[in-house]
């Protein structure tokens, strides 16, 4: 649902000739935080021929930008009243909370129907609160974290995961995509920042793991040269940690196993058992263990051994078991297309 009339939407940018492709057409933008990964974006939106009034507290950044082409703001409130459309990529929630709820920031100059991209990397419960202060002004504001590093945001090889409107999403799309291949949206306002988080942390997770992988390999005598080459002709190298998910996992369909509880169990237990051995605490690796052996004790063992991943699904009260065939489309297509 729209909180504004949509005759109020269509005022929010210059009106779009259908005779006109949507890459055409040169928009107002506003971009506030060039630093390592904003000055790569607002530079791909200067070279797609927008219109881009530039704010950061670095003049060096903003000089950098300005000689490419973009204006400079002399404030947050300058650059809001001038552009349709504002992108931030701030450090993180209380830069966010500054300049876009503070004195002189983007809520107090905002007007109906401008729209801000949140960019940064900041907290859900902030976006929410944003998204609910621009709606009394009839504006909008979307969460749209990024992927793809400082590399990313100048070659345009990035991802963008949105949260909010998804009209205002589809009306501004290829404005995203002057600046990175993938923008996805992935739910009501705040699901950009859940998606966001949950990638930062599983890939930590990750590295936590192959510490522990790692330390009780190379304690036990492998080369971490060999070890690494090694790993990549197994399942980890294979294919992405997500390819493990969709056999058993998303549809909830456990039986009959790809590979048994019981003996995904038994590798655990002696990789744990050497890490014993050699005195290498492997704190992930036995809680691992502990997780299999609950679902062991339910009698699970001669499921696939993922059934354990639903002791955390029961413990956190929800379910999770997608439709295999939608499941099977999105697999059909490849990771930036939309299903
Ligand atoms: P950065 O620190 O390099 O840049 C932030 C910019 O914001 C700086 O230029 C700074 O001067 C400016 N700034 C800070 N406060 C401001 C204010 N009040 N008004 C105007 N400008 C202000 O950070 P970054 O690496 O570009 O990251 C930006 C966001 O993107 C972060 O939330 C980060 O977590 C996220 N992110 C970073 C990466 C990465 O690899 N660097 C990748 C994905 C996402």
């Amino acid at each position: 649902m729209l909180p504004m009339d949509v005759g109020v939407l269509k005022r929010a940018a210059r009106p779009i000739n259908r005779n006109e492709s949507r890459e055409s057409i040169s928009m107002k933008v506003g971009y506030i935080g060039l630093g390592h990964m904003g000055r790569g974006m607002a530079l791909n939106l200067v070279k797609a021929g927008h219109e881009v009034t530039v704010f950061d507290l670095s003049e060096e950044a903003m000089a950098a930008l300005v000689s490419a082409g973009a204006s400079a703001a002399s404030s947050v409130g300058d650059l809001t009243k001038s552009v349709d459309l504002v992108f931030t990529s701030l450090p993180g929630p209380p830069q966010v909370e500054a300049v876009v709820l503070g004195e002189g920031g983007i809520l107090e100059n905002i007007t109906e129907g401008q729209v801000l991209f949140e960019l940064s990397t900041s907290s859900r419960e902030l976006a929410l609160r944003i998204h609910d202060a621009f709606g009394k002004k009839n504006a909008y504001m979307l969460d749209a974290p990024v992927s793809g590093g400082p590399a990313g945001a100048q070659s345009g090889d990035m991802a963008f995961w949105v949260g909010g409107d998804r009209e205002i999403f589809d009306r501004y799309v290829e404005v995203l995509k002057a600046m990175g291949d993938k923008p996805r949206h992935v739910g009501p306002i705040g699901s950009g920042t859940i998606v966001k988080l949950v990638n930062n942390l599983t890939g930590q997770i990750f590295l936590t793991a192959m510490a522990e992988t790692f330390s009780v390999a190379v304690k036990a005598g492998v080369d971490p040269l060999e070890l690494w080459d090694a790993l990549r002709l197994g399942v980890i190298g294979k294919g992405s940690a997500l390819n493990m998910l969709t056999g058993q996992f998303l549809p909830a369909r456990f039986d009959p196993p790809a590979f048994a509880l019981n003996l995904a169990h038994k590798d655990v237990n002696l990789a744990t058992q050497l890490g014993r051995e050699l005195g290498v605490p492997m704190r992930l690796a036995n809680l691992t263990l502990a997780e299999m052996t609950e679902a062991l004790g339910k009698g699970l063992g001669e499921k696939d051994c993922r059934i354990y991943l639903q002791l955390q699904l029961e413990r956190a009260g929800v379910s999770i078991a997608v439709d295999p065939e939608e499941l099977a489309k999105r697999q059909a297509t490849s990771p930036g297309q939309d299903a």
